[in-house]
């Protein structure tokens, strides 16, 4: 097999942690690869056509700042559709972000390989020799100093074999949705349809949920926003049981999927022919929008009561706040009643908690971080960490400690905290 050593930092995946961490690193000098599967940047936001960021504020201040924010303003300012003055809830026009994406990482210095698949690792006590990557060219082994896990899925730290969790304690997995686009919508007649999402006990969706010409409408998932002129993006219905290492299940999900969007679209012009009478479907998602996957064990487990109690840390390297938004059994087949039905733990304005390094290391490696939805949490924080704002926090982190490693040639668990937390704040972090 041939070996490719040109690289300081390898990051496995290319979403917005992977894209943050290679950003970061290269900005301070390292010389970075991320490998991804897709032909884009950008993860769930683009290849996966997620259509809002959760909310950048705690309804005080800025939460997700640095990277995240820069990302956040890049996209506003390219959208002719978004209020630039909005923080929360804002849509993403996905073709948009993966230029944005693309000139972040060709700005900074970083290089990409697409349809390049991370697939096997070689590691001994903790510290990974060499990881093996697929695609055209056959299989190349790549070594690098410090290896970053931001495939979502924690494929590379499952192939170096870190310790994992995933799900609940009977494998019970997050639903799934996969979020697709339609066009050529009359957007003044949808302006004038009443909220369809869930909580709005009036919502017209129940009728459609109890329509018989709509089998595949089945609960009240439904979070709609316009991404671009005449386009709304939809992330919409419930696709249980998708477990993204069951391939087989996952790629007959994938088609029950596409038949949703277009079901969807077949039910919103019959109850709103003036908004969706003309209108199609111009996209679905190129991969299935898995809320939940392996959450890999760290040297610190982030857990529902630092939640709770809004821990801050010693070693934070950023905060959060989104609110703990589990699209767990509890919604299967039932209708939203109340906040705790939903399995739903929001904050009061202005509160966040601190996410510690330590949860990005995961336990025993020395050459190896993580960042993104992965990070070493329970799986009740897992409902709140895995967002998108949140995971361009700790991608910057991951990033900017690997530098460091490389820089004092360390283990990743004897990272100068007090200068990572320096740098980061330097790079516009948000930190307590
Ligand atoms: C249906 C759904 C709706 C959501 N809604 C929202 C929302 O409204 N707002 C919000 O902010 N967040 C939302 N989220 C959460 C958020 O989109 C994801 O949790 C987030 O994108 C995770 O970021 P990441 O960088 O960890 O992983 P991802 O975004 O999943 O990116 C991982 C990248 O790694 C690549 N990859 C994976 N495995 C490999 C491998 N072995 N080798 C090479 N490349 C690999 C993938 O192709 C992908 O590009 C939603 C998620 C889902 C699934």
């Amino acid at each position: 097999m041939k070996t490719n050593s040109n690289y300081d930092i390898i990051i496995a995946g290319g979403g917005p942690g992977g894209v943050a961490a290679a950003v970061a690193a290269a900005r301070e000098g390292a010389k970075v690869l991320i490998i991804e599967q897709t032909g884009c940047l950008g993860g769930m936001g683009t290849s996966g056509l997620v259509p809002a960021w959760t909310p950048f504020s705690d309804g005080e201040n800025i939460c997700y700042r640095g990277i995240a924010f820069e990302v956040f303003e890049k996209l506003k300012e390219k959208m002719p559709t978004v209020d630039k003055t909005k923080i929360d809830w804002v849509p993403i026009c996905a073709e948009e972000l993966k230029i944005i994406y693309d000139d972040m990482l060709i700005e900074s210095g970083a290089k990409v390989i697409f349809h390049s698949f991370v697939c096997d690792a070689e590691s001994e006590n903790g510290e990974i020799k060499s990881i093996t990557v697929a695609n055209k060219a056959g299989l190349t082994k790549y070594t690098a100093k410090v290896y970053v896990d931001a495939t979502g899925d924690g494929d590379l730290a499952f192939f170096s074999g870190a310790e994992f969790q995933k799900g609940g304690e009977n494998g019970e997995l997050q639903a799934s949705s996969l979020c697709f686009a339609i066009s050529n919508i009359n957007i003044e007649a949808y302006k004038d349809i009443p909220v369809l999402n869930a909580g709005n006990h009036k919502s017209q969706i129940y009728d459609i949920i109890s329509d018989e010409r709509f089998p595949l409408i089945t609960d009240d998932h439904f979070c709609d926003h316009i991404i671009n002129r005449g386009t709304v993006g939809f992330n919409a219905g419930h696709i249980w049981d998708g477990d993204s290492e069951k391939v087989e299940e996952m790629s007959e999900l994938m088609m029950k999927g596409r038949k949703i969007a277009h079901e969807y679209k077949n039910a919103l012009a019959d109850y709103f022919p003036d908004a969706f009478g003309e209108s199609s479907v111009t996209a679905t998602a190129n991969v299935m929008g898995t809320r939940e996957s392996r959450r890999i064990i760290g040297e610190y487990v982030f857990t529902a009561e630092d939640y709770i109690e809004k821990r801050s840390f010693n070693d934070e390297i950023g905060r959060n706040c989104y609110y703990i938004d589990i699209h767990g059994e509890q919604r299967k087949n039932t209708f939203y009643k109340d906040e705790k039905d939903h399995g739903e733990f929001h904050y009061e304005k202005g509160e966040s908690h601190g996410i510690p390094y330590r949860s990005l290391v995961p336990k025993g490696f020395s050459n190896l971080l993580t960042c993104g939805r992965i990070i070493s949490c329970d799986r009740m924080t897992y409902g709140s960490l895995r967002v998108m704002p949140t995971c361009l926090v700790t991608g910057q982190a991951a990033g900017t400690a690997a530098s460091l490693i490389i820089k004092s040639d360390c283990r990743a668990t004897d990272v100068d905290i007090k200068l990572l937390r320096e740098k980061l704040i330097e790079n516009g972090a948000y930190i307590k």
